[in-house]
């Protein structure tokens, strides 16, 4: 069958995967030669989206991909730098015909989109890949986005969804390619530090899958919100770094019968189109009443949430979680981001970043929704009146302390139950362990009276 271009390009970005990559697989359909490129950006040093973990992870994945792309005849080739001008170069030296890529769903990737589209002389090709339906496709009877997401589950979660296809069986990359190396955390000027990162790549992520839906997800309504247990997928990095296809994995899980997964797969979603619809909330609270919020400057306590030494012990847990496994139980991410806005009074936009630095999954909509959500000030959040108490949550969530006890090894010889009321005496729970460095009580009244006041000026 005679194909449309001789040769095209793959632009891989966030989709780092060869299992039903819509792209890919109509650049194989469409051309006699593919090639796959990566460009990896050129910051050193520190970037507020990123950090070491998590460049960690994606160095792992696209050695992963080079691999995969080597066993079926292809090349994957790495070029450094601006991502458009790198692929308009090679249109040029190597008489590309067509370049093809996977939508981006934030703003800075469509950026860039927009921008080749704009400056190539070839035809630019785009799929939606990231997500099951595209943010336009589902919209309220009037034609508008959704603000809140019951009701956008309720639609979104019955309209018919493209089954995956396939995985390509060979590839030809012209021979007279030559690539630069791998990229390795050096190259953004990051070093490895003393972490337990699962691992990345396609065959790694197809692993966690077949576990997650092997036994997680037919017992996911009842452990998904303990975060001792093994109690969710997993899956949340390979969906940011498209090891996995999200189609895979949605048609898959709809045979374990889990309703409640399915609404959480709805959840990343949910804030893909807000953040399309109102790419504001980057900078903005969503809710415009919370606008001009008087947030405190940051300081020792601030520090001490980022290092997991605040004397709560689920905040900590959590934080310490994070710092050595680039992962946060969703559970603790609604505590622990609680607790920095509404019991240190400190910005959203903070945690925000410190959360994109260091999780692996670290998607800007979803970060932006949940620090949102937490804050009171988001997309259908928790109205600003809901404050969780660590330490109730902590007994309804973490009863016994197993997770506290994990990542706190300081206090494996302590009573669980102290891990569920401020200690009377306010004294640390044990040598070595820092004191609470707040009251709770007395923060969750300085929330609401700020909050109050903000209304009454709003008026
Ligand atoms: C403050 C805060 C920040 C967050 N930041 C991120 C982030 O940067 N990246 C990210 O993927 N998720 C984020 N989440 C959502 C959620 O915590 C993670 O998706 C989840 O913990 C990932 O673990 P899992 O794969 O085991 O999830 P599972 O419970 O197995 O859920 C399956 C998948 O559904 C999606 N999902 C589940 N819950 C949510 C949710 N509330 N919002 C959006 N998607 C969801 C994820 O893709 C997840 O992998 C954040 C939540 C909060 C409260």
């Amino acid at each position: 069958m005679s194909k449309a271009y001789r040769r095209v390009i793959h632009w891989f970005r966030r989709d780092l995967r060869l299992t039903d990559n819509t792209s890919l697989l109509a650049s194989l359909s469409s051309s006699a030669e593919v090639i796959p490129i990566y460009v990896c950006s050129n910051w050193t040093g520190s970037n507020l989206w990123t950090g070491a973990k998590r460049q960690n992870f994606l160095c792992e994945c696209l050695t992963s991909l080079s691999r995969n792309l080597e066993h079926l005849g292809g090349q994957l080739i790495i070029r450094h730098g601006d991502a458009v001008s790198e692929i308009l170069k090679l249109v040029e030296d190597k008489r590309v015909d067509a370049i093809f890529l996977n939508e981006d769903v934030d703003p800075f990737g469509k950026a860039a989109e927009a921008e080749l589209k704009e400056k190539s002389p070839v035809p630019v090709h785009s799929f939606q890949d990231a997500t099951l339906h595209g943010p336009t496709e589902v919209l309220k009877g009037d034609g508008t986005p959704y603000r809140v997401y019951t009701p956008f589950a309720k639609r979104w979660l019955p309209i018919e969804k493209r089954k995956p296809s396939g995985r390509p069986s060979s590839i030809e990359t012209p021979s007279d390619l030559e690539s630069l190396p791998l990229p390795t955390l050096s190259h953004w000027g990051l070093e490895e530090g003393d972490w337990e990162l699962p691992k990345g790549g396609e065959k790694a992520a197809r692993l966690r899958m077949s576990e997650a839906l092997g036994s997680r997800i037919s017992h996911y309504d009842d452990t998904r919100d303990i975060p001792s247990l093994p109690g969710t997928s997993r899956l949340s990095q390979d969906l940011r770094w498209g090891t996995l296809s999200i189609r895979e994995l949605y048609h898959k899980a709809v045979k374990k019968g889990s309703e409640q997964y399915l609404k959480e797969l709805g959840w990343r979603e949910f804030y893909f189109q807000i953040l399309y619809h109102f790419p504001e909330v980057l900078s903005n609270e969503f809710n415009a009443d919370w606008r001009g919020l008087p947030w405190e400057e940051p300081d020792k306590k601030f520090e001490a949430w980022k290092l997991g030494e605040t004397g709560f012990p689920i905040i900590d847990a959590g934080i310490r979680e994070l710092l050595k496994t680039g992962f946060m139980h969703n559970r603790v991410r609604m505590i622990v981001a609680m607790f920095l806005t509404k019991d240190l009074h400190i910005d959203w936009r903070l945690g925000e970043q410190f959360f994109a630095q260091h999780l692996l999954d670290g998607e800007i909509a979803s970060n932006n929704g949940g620090w949102q959500w937490s804050a009171g000030t988001g997309a259908d959040a928790a109205p600003y009146f809901r404050i969780q108490n660590p330490w109730s949550q902590t007994k309804r969530f973490d009863a016994k302390g197993e997770y506290i006890k994990r990542w706190i090894p300081e206090l494996k010889t302590v009573d669980p139950k102290r891990f569920q009321a401020p200690p009377e005496d306010s004294q640390p729970l044990t040598e070595g362990y820092p004191a609470p460095i707040l009251d709770h009580g007395a923060e969750r009244k300085k929330t609401l009276d700020i909050f109050k006041k903000h209304r009454s000026q709003q008026k």
